[in-house]
């Protein structure tokens, strides 16, 4: 590795004594391979693994996890590894890498069973052929099922239907014993509870069973223009209360005059001819800069599918690459004017113009899943600095720091991180973080995972 980030020096390969289990998947140890589960979209932390299994089975799965175990090596699961802080890497063990396990099992009325490893944009296709969605979609499709759900997953939907989290219906996982378990609501719920936005720590999971609902042909997407933060707080507060949206996003964005501009992204989900949407009555009563505002008309899926696209273009460009510093959290609605505006002005607006900064607010009562820790206000804002910086260190350290003052002013506040960012975190932090949870977590730790096999490097728990 030579771009001048923070690298822990690995091991170099497996012990030579130790006998390898028969996998029907791919078990590498080639430098190029270990080199890339190395990295993520951060581009900050690197920890080399001794190998990357591709599963084929989820009995794969199963062997890996009872190898390691018996052999006191640390196992952790990667998705599409679009964290941004190393949260699926492993010093000196083995990535199990699920991008393999992306079947489809089973599409049904009201649900579709998905391996762990699919993508939301796979997942989507298929049921929209059926006339169908799940309720919540990250904004970004291009993410794995299985790293959503290890975080909780949160959308533009999600002030009327939760956390990504909060529409699974039934989970297979491996746990940190090496076992293979089916788990829900009624069956086996503490591992339920404790593997979704469970951060990949007690188990891995390796096919879900998510909630589907009816899905409308078009969506018609307003952008509406506001004067100030506070008028865009205001309005975004209304629209997830009176829910005349289907579905609501607030932006800060950069201008070319070095300044913010606040908009509201909007959407009213619909099949035609039945239920046209009334523009005037959807915008009425709205404080956003009259005649500002853009309408457009999209498929559901290209409405859905849209950050792919911009994706597209900033890989051309070479920007999707750079480090990517994120600051993610949850603001009491109470403290969200004052936090937004103090925050702001520490960040240039000639920073930006890749990606947005993110405010939008949610009901908390949506909200069911234990570990995804939100403030306990009944309005709160998802608040995302998704920040791209320069590949130098000294731009990135500089990021980071600022993130951490960023998050201690928010916990100050009563908010809480979403565990997406790239913030350098302690265990103390992270007991406070999961506060009275915290112990129901350590006991499904211990019970499901008792030798700290699983998912370490977010150091979440002492070992
Ligand atoms: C461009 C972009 C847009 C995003 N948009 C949204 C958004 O709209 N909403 C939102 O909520 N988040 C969003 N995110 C954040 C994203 O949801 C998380 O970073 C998610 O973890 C990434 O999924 P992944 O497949 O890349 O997971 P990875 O980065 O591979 O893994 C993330 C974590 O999940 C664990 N994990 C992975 N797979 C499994 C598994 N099968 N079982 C158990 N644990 C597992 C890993 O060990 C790690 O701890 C976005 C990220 C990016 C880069």
């Amino acid at each position: 590795m030579s771009d001048g980030f923070s690298h822990v020096a690995g091991q170099a390969s497996l012990p030579a004594h130790i006998h390898l289990p028969q996998f029907s998947g791919v078990f590498s140890t080639e430098e190029t391979t270990r080199n890339l589960a190395a990295d993520d979209f951060g581009r900050y932390v690197h920890r080399l693994p001794l190998a990357v299994l591709k599963p084929a089975a989820f009995d794969d799965v199963v062997r890996v996890v009872q190898f390691a175990r018996q052999h006191g090596l640390k196992v952790a699961p990667r998705g599409q590894g679009h964290s941004t802080h190393g949260q699926a890497q492993v010093e000196a063990g083995i990535i199990v890498d699920t991008t393999s396990l992306n079947t489809i099992h089973a599409l049904h009325a009201d649900r579709v069973d998905v391996e762990a490893g699919a993508l939301w944009s796979t997942v989507l296709r298929a049921t929209l052929e059926q006339g169908l969605t799940p309720p919540v979609l990250p904004d970004y499709l291009d993410l794995s099922i299985g790293g959503t759900l290890a975080v909780g997953g949160v959308g533009g939907t999600s002030y009327r239907y939760g956390a990504i989290v909060d529409n699974v219906l039934e989970l297979q996982v491996v746990t940190g014993e090496g076992k293979l378990e089916t788990c829900s609501p009624n069956h086996q719920p503490e591992l339920f509870a404790a593997v979704l936005a469970g951060l990949g720590q007690c188990g891995i999971l390796v096919k879900a069973t998510l909630r589907l609902i009816p899905a409308k042909r078009y969506a018609r997407v307003f952008h509406l223009f506001y004067p100030n933060l506070a008028a865009l707080i205001h309005d975004d507060a209304t629209l997830i209360t009176d829910g005349r949206f289907d579905y609501v996003q607030g932006y800060v964005l950069p201008t070319p005059h070095d300044e913010w501009s606040y908009v509201l992204e909007v959407v009213s989900f619909y099949t035609p001819p039945a239920d046209q949407p009334d523009n005037a009555h959807l915008l009425s009563g709205l404080s956003f800069i009259t005649g500002t505002e853009q309408i457009e008309e999209k498929s559901y899926f290209d409405f859905s599918n849209r950050v792919v696209t911009q994706a597209a273009v900033l890989k051309e460009k070479g920007v999707w690459h750079h480090p990517h510093p994120w600051f993610d959290v949850f603001v009491p609605a109470s403290e969200v004017e004052h936090y937004v505006s103090v925050a702001l002005t520490d960040l240039s607006p000639n920073d930006f113009g890749l990606l947005p900064i993110l405010l939008s607010a949610l009901n908390t009562s949506c909200f069911h899943s234990p570990l995804l820790r939100l403030p306990t206000e009944e309005t709160v804002f998802a608040f995302d600095i998704l920040r791209t910086v320069t590949p130098n260190p000294e731009g990135v350290a500089k990021a980071v720091a600022h993130n951490r003052q960023l998050f201690e002013h928010n916990r100050a506040l009563g908010g809480t991180h979403y565990p997406i960012s790239t913030i350098e975190l302690s265990h103390a932090d992270w007991e406070r973080h999961f506060g009275q949870v915290w112990e129901q977590f350590l006991h499904a730790k211990r019970r499901f995972d008792p030798d700290n096999v699983l998912t370490l490097g977010q150091g979440i728990f002492p070992i």
